[in-house]
């Protein structure tokens, strides 16, 4: 039996994961796909907020501020690669100006530290980029971007490292009372818990309702993007947000952590919570407001368009509560939920101690993570990396600089990686302008060789996303038959 089990494995689910670990606890984390980090941790803008723009009444008013200190902690304690660009909100007008200064003093009382309003003479000798028009800002020095993927990966990784079970492909399709614990149904297997954590992000309403009466409802949102390729990469050198609405931050343009230019998302209320498809529509129309704020962004640069989708709910705020006796939800986590989830963590582990979970503390735990980046070594170090293995010496990925043993490390820390994405979301292979035409079948031969798997079972993401369908050249003899 568990003492907790999780439902979900984005970065939620993951911190949770990451915070039980430091206890002797028997924790299994599941999630219904193949990896982890399939969900809105996937496919996001990758912004550690500020803090400025969520209601100080709200959860997200109260865990931002703290979200993204802890954030900035954990970039270095998992070695999770990370930039503080800061970012601005830009004005075109007084009344958006109006609108900044409304936002700058929510900010304060966020407790968003060291804001300031500046002029059209200063947004532009800090980005030559945007708009004449504009005529100030917000500056946001204390936000940044980072990579969302390996800020969740690494977080399993170290629980996993340090005891905690982790099950992938075991969708959750029911629990059951049994009086002191719960039966979880999934749809191959059951898994017996004393405590469960509901982190089931856009789908968390579904798994309260198994437990208890409706108390909200998640209406999926999509936001579409553009990633623009290194020619346009220093176009900005931070976040550029134009002035908020009540319904959305607006179309942003963002530098990310590869230095390519991150242009998005819209926001489409849409009746399928798994829908990440792309849209003519959605993408004209980013181009348009983004060309608004940053009239130089050439979109033939364009090398991937891919789209999240929101857990926004009827609450405007998270759902952080007891749905029924040691059930924990920590659902609808909408943005800032990427920034917010390490301090959604820790806020969870104290309210499941509080309902009697013992955390005895374990006197060996190590919360830490390093990684090899071949291509950001000093001459030195790439000489001992090398001497060490070998392997460092291959580059598989010659768009983004990657190896052979940075590839092969990733596949032994713990997890199973079993597809060309996993491998692209541990290392950035296929990030450039390629995205993987050429590293891609070297990977698959990589991953065949070091998991064990055959060549044809290597997918390019999901369950079901086959890449090879059968081999068209064998080294078999033709039979030659005597006359
Ligand atoms: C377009 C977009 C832009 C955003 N930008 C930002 C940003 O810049 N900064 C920021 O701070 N936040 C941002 N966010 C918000 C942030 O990405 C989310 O709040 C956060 O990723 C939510 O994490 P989660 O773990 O709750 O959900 P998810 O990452 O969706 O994880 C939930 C997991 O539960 C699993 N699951 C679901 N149902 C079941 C089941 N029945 N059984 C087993 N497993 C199940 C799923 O497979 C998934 O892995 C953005 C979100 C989107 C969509």
């Amino acid at each position: 039996m568990h003492d907790v089990l999780i439902i979900g494995a984005g970065c939620v689910g993951s911190c949770v994961a990451y915070e039980l670990s430091k206890y002797n606890l028997n924790v299994l984390l599941l999630d219904k796909e193949n990896d982890v980090a399939l969900g809105a941790s996937r496919a996001n803008t990758a912004i550690v907020h500020g803090g400025y723009d969520p209601d100080p009444n709200t959860l997200m008013g109260k865990y931002n501020v703290r979200g993204a200190k802890k954030c900035m902690e954990l970039v270095e304690t998992l070695d999770i690669e990370f930039r503080k660009t800061g970012s601005l909100v830009v004005a075109f007008n007084d009344k958006e100006m109006e609108t900044v200064k409304q936002t700058y003093e929510r900010g304060l009382a966020n407790g968003c530290p060291n804001m300031e309003i500046w002029d059209a003479e200063q947004v532009h000798a800090h980005e030559p980029n945007i708009s004449k028009d504009i005529i100030g800002a917000l500056w946001v020095p204390e936000s940044g971007v980072m990579n969302p993927w390996e800020f969740t990966i690494s977080h399993v990784e170290v629980a996993v490292r340090e005891g905690v079970d982790l099950e992938l492909n075991q969708k959750v399709v029911d629990l059951i009372d049994q009086g002191d614990s719960w039966l979880v149904k999934t749809e191959t297997d059951e898994f017996e818990t004393k405590y469960v954590v509901n982190a089931a992000g856009v789908h968390s309403d579904e798994i309260h309702n198994l437990v208890a009466e409706p108390a909200y409802a998640i209406h999926p949102t999509r936001g579409q993007y553009y990633l623009l390729d290194r020619s346009q990469g220093e176009i900005v050198n931070s976040v550029i947000f134009p002035t908020p609405n009540e319904q959305t931050k607006g179309i942003l343009v963002s530098p990310t952590i590869h230095f390519h230019t991150l242009v998005g998302p819209d926001a489409e209320r849409i009746p399928d919570k798994e829908d990440t498809s792309t849209t003519r529509d959605g993408l004209d129309y980013i181009a348009g407001e983004a060309t608004r704020c940053v009239p130089g962004l050439n979109f033939r640069t364009n090398i991937r368009n891919y789209a999240g989708v929101r857990a926004n709910s009827d609450l405007n705020d998270f759902f952080v509560d007891f749905i029924a006796r040691d059930i924990l939800e920590l659902g609808a986590i909408k943005s800032p939920g990427l920034t917010c989830s390490p301090v959604l963590a820790e806020e969870g582990v104290k309210m499941l101690k509080e309902k009697g979970l013992k955390l005895e503390e374990k006197s060996n735990w190590d919360g830490t993570r390093k990684v090899t980046r071949f291509k950001t070594l000093s001459p030195e170090d790439k000489q001992k990396a090398l001497e060490r293995n070998p392997k460092y010496g291959r580059v598989i990925c010659r768009c983004e600089h990657i190896t052979e043993g940075e590839i092969i490390d990733a596949l032994e820390r713990g997890m199973p990686v079993t597809s060309l994405d996993a491998v692209k979301r541990r290392c950035g292979t296929g990030m450039g302008r390629c995205q993987g035409g050429f590293c891609g079948p070297r990977i698959v031969e990589i991953l065949a060789r070091e998991t064990g798997i055959d060549v044809e079972d290597v997918l390019q993401d999901k369950l079901g996303s086959y890449i090879i369908t059968g081999r068209t050249k064998t080294n078999e003899k033709p039979e030659v038959t005597k006359s």
